[in-house]
């Protein structure tokens, strides 16, 4: 076994049976992708639209990928057809076109709305006041090609457990006030992607469902702007 592979199932003790883990593999090569995959695991993220296709045919047809960065309106088309999660809507507008492009080829797409809970200006996201606009619109019970799962947030980059313990409790509170609201008889509304590799212990503490873990599996990335 590599360490690739004894990081994930390393990992794998560590995270609660019904916490997803994404592992992130922006800036990974796909040999590195394919070690991880051969220890069992499936359900990838990718940053860039770009870097995600010029990976994914050269790996297995069985692996479930996910969006989790910014995600630019005019690359939604490539990716609708096999996409099986993103993670980083942030817009209404981003959401109308991934319906208009789900249904062209006839399916749904599974959605995580983000919300900005950090400090850092640079995040993207909603607020609450956005979402609920949102989901009051006439238009948006036309979306009937998108399917939304929960949320997704981002903590601040500080060492500061605290902050950042507050910020997953915002994101958890944001959840429960549009799933009590909107999403009470939906089964599907369930997910909280909260948890990178420096605060996953304190996600999954303050009830995460989905963590997205880059380089405490693939080890430290070169390029720290990623
Ligand atoms: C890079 C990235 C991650 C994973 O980061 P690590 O610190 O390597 O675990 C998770 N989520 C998003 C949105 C990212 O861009």
């Amino acid at each position: 076994m590599n360490d690739i592979q004894s990081n994930i199932n390393e990992l794998k003790k560590k995270i609660p049976l019904d916490v997803k883990l994404v592992a992130v593999t922006k800036l990974r090569s796909v040999d590195e992708i394919f070690q991880a995959y051969h220890s069992g695991h499936k359900i990838f993220g990718e940053n860039r639209v770009q870097e995600l296709l010029s990976k994914k045919d050269l790996l297995p047809d069985d692996i479930e990928w996910h969006i989790i960065g910014h995600l630019q309106s005019n690359k939604v088309k490539y990716i609708v057809p096999f996409i099986s999660l993103i993670h980083s809507v942030d817009t209404y507008k981003l959401l109308k076109v991934i319906n208009s492009e789900a249904v062209k080829v006839g399916k749904t797409v599974d959605c995580l709305l983000q919300f900005h809970i950090a400090q850092e200006e640079t995040k993207f996201g909603f607020n609450i006041q956005e979402v609920t606009e949102m989901i009051m619109s006439d238009d948006f019970t036309m979306l009937k090609n998108i399917k939304i799962r929960g949320l997704m947030g981002m903590a601040t980059f500080t060492l500061n457990d605290e902050q950042i313990r507050n910020e997953f409790k915002s994101l958890v509170n944001y959840y429960r006030i549009l799933k009590n609201e909107y999403f009470k008889n939906d089964p599907d509304f369930r997910e909280i992607s909260m948890g990178m590799s420096s605060d996953f212990e304190i996600a999954i503490e303050e009830g995460s469902t989905m963590l997205r873990l880059g380089s405490i599996i693939f080890g430290k990335r070169n390029n720290i702007n990623q």
